[in-house]
């Protein structure tokens, strides 16, 4: 026996979604080909979070569809997304393949984010560094100068990072960063709060 189509039509796949299955049906109904999905699992339990992102990948591929999804959660995030934008304060600095990016983040914002989920293997997660970001958000109506990371950065340095805002290049095939270090982060000559030679000769 087939389902029902669209999915929302059958009450067993829907019993539980609600109004989230309703703004979907919303969404879709005009026939678009990319949708941008707002946390559309916020404010859900887990069980419910699961059948919204289950129909959410039912569509992508019965209709073809694109989505944007903006989310705070980094297990939903990796779930649903072929390629993933990390944001800080309206601006991109990170973007990759979800794999790369879940693999080997190179960002500290992103590290820092990656470092703070809890990972399920008791070995792995006695051992694991944990990158702890200290300081307020700032208003993003006025964010600081230079690397807006650079006020809570655990690696920033002494020159660059507060007078120069860092573009978003190409680190890496397909794996673009906004940090003037990563390079040095990734090969381990830059870390937390070290100052490079040149920059110590400098001072
Ligand atoms: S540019 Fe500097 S402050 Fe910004 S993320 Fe890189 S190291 Fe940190």
């Amino acid at each position: 026996m087939t389902s029902p189509w669209p999915p929302w039509r059958d009450p067993a796949h829907t019993s539980g979604l609600g109004s989230r299955a309703a703004g979907i049906a919303r969404a879709i109904a005009l026939e678009p080909r990319f949708v941008i999905a707002d946390e559309p699992v916020s404010a859900l339990d887990v069980s419910i979070q699961a059948q919204v992102l289950n129909l959410l990948e039912e569509l992508q591929q019965a209709l073809g569809l694109t989505f944007l999804v903006i989310a705070h959660d980094l297990a939903v995030v990796r779930h649903v997304s072929d390629v993933v934008a990390v944001m800080y304060l309206g601006g991109i600095v990170e973007q990759a393949p979800s794999d790369d990016l879940y693999a080997e983040p190179l960002h500290p914002y992103t590290k820092a984010l990656m470092s703070s989920v809890p990972v399920p293997d008791p070995v792995v997660e006695a051992t694991r560094e944990r990158i702890l970001l200290t300081g307020d958000l700032p208003s993003p109506s006025n964010p600081p100068s230079g690397c807006r990371f650079h006020t809570r950065c655990p690696f920033a340095q002494e020159t660059r990072c507060d007078t120069e805002r860092p573009a978003l290049r190409e680190v890496r095939p397909g794996h673009t960063v906004a940090c003037h270090y990563a390079e040095e982060i990734l090969a381990g000559t830059v870390t937390t709060r070290t100052v490079t030679p040149e920059q110590a000769a400098d001072a």
